[in-house]
């Protein structure tokens, strides 16, 4: 009986009161982030400007498991545990042997998985006393989930928006307005880093880390203000665990287990949160295959370089030892704005580059292509970051058929694509191309890495 489900459901006491901090468990530890200055490991003292004692301490923590606060985990309550879907629909019209799974974060409030680790920034946040935070968006994901999450908290949030999203995607900036946040096109007037862009080039349309630049110049410039982000750091890829411990047990209760777990990935943190509580079964000599999955137009993991770079334009940040495109790195405009960051999470970058995790790329037409059959078949419009992961999820589905193999696939559904429909509009009139990323162009950034 239990096997013939479409949704695995958990119940609210199922939420995990727990985090799974995969730095107890590496065979190699990530690198320290350093201070940009000295090039020595940044302490407390480095981050504390703009960040929560706590976060700080989360982000250097081995602990294994470390609790979730009850006032984050009441917020949780309103959109987890997450449905599992087994793609029957999709397997039939693949014809394949494969059982595909895929757990959906698109039922939260701000329709992606990034309200998981919003909640959190903003919970310790607010019990530091802090008043204020700012933040950068692409696409508009991660300035929804932080407005969403400081208007539960009653902190005010502005938000530095890259200047082509915000013209090009006005509703994301309402959605955050009725939230109560403020939007700030970026490069903006208000920060010297804005202003020093501007002042070269008054017409540009910024990118993810000359906002990044703004929103830390901002946070560290004043005391009632921190600074929040969406992906690459150590304590946002904890806060998205809840999604990998759910999944895990909505298999378990349908007697399964994966053997290959797929997400995309754009700074790591859903294919982190999905991958990572897998990773002791792994170490364990579980055989269970785990693929990140990025756009041939930011392809970090598959042709960036595993080294030590700034997070930012600006050179703002601590230097992270990640695998990147260069902090200058400026990706083609495609439509999966979520996967246009020059690097990627410490954590995974190490264990991508110790062999335990794999990495694809994938070009956006044949993205979209995936992302209409996926929608006609299961009825939800994925986001086109998603889409990514659907992509190598059927491409895993028709080797099976090839092979035979009933393999088991679970994928990440990190978002809706509610928002992106200008993006379907473009690929259903035929209008969308490929934009590999350029060799000259990729060996230009990267001779400027520090
Ligand atoms: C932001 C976003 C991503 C990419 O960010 P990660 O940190 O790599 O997860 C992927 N999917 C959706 C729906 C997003 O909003």
């Amino acid at each position: 009986m239990s096997q013939d489900k479409v949704k695995i459901v958990l119940q609210e006491e199922d939420i995990p009161r727990f985090w799974y901090n995969v730095q107890a468990d590496m065979p190699n530890p990530a690198g320290p982030p350093l201070n940009p200055a000295t090039r020595q490991p940044a302490g407390p003292e480095d981050l504390s400007a703009i960040f929560p004692m706590d976060l700080i301490m989360q982000e250097v923590s081995t602990d294994r498991w470390i609790e979730i606060p009850q006032e984050v985990w009441e917020i949780y309550r309103l959109w987890r545990p997450t449905p599992v879907y087994r793609a029957r629909r999709l397997e039939k019209a693949l014809d394949t042997p494969a059982r595909i799974y895929y757990k959906y974060e698109g039922v939260s409030p701000a329709g992606s998985h990034k309200p998981n680790t919003a909640i959190a920034q903003a919970y310790y946040n607010k019990k530091a006393g802090i008043k204020r935070l700012t933040t950068e968006t692409g696409a508009g994901q991660w300035g929804s989930a932080l407005a969403l999450a400081c208007n539960f908290f009653g902190l005010e949030c502005r938000v530095y928006m890259v200047r082509v999203s915000y013209q090009q995607k006005p509703y994301r900036r309402s959605f955050m307005e009725v939230y109560g946040a403020e939007v700030i096109p970026s490069p903006s007037n208000a920060t010297e880093s804005g202003r020093r862009i501007l002042a070269e080039n008054p017409d540009s349309l910024g990118s993810l880390g000359i906002a990044i630049s703004e929103a830390i110049e901002e946070a560290a410039s004043r005391g009632d203000t921190n600074y929040s982000l969406g992906s690459v750091l150590n304590h946002v890829v904890l806060h998205q665990t809840v999604i990998g411990l759910e999944a895990k047990k909505q298999l378990e209760s349908m007697d399964a287990y994966p053997d290959v777990v797929i997400g995309c990935c754009g700074g790591g943190s859903n294919f982190s949160g999905l991958a990572f509580p897998f990773i002791p079964d792994k170490l364990a000599g579980r055989q269970v295959e785990l693929i990140a999955v990025e756009p041939t137009a930011c392809p970090t993991l598959t042709r960036g370089t595993f080294t030590y770079d700034f997070g930012d334009t600006a050179q703002l940040t601590p230097l992270l030892n990640m695998y990147t495109l260069g902090h200058d790195f400026m990706p083609p405009g495609i439509h999966a704005g979520g996967l246009r960051y020059h690097g990627d999470s410490p954590l995974l970058s190490r264990l991508v580059h110790d062999g335990y995790i794999t990495a694809r790329a994938c070009n956006q037409t044949e993205v979209f292509a995936a992302a209409v059959l996926f929608a006609r078949q299961e009825g939800i419009l994925p986001a086109p970051e998603s889409a990514h992961a659907i992509k190598v999820a059927v491409d895993e589905a028709l080797a099976c058929k090839e092979s035979g193999a009933a393999r088991a696939i679970l994928f990440g559904l990190s978002g809706h694509g509610h928002f992106d429909l200008a993006a379907y509009d473009n690929y259903l009139a035929g209008q969308l191309a490929d934009v590999p990323y350029s060799e000259e162009e990729l060996a230009r950034s990267l001779a400027a890495l520090p």
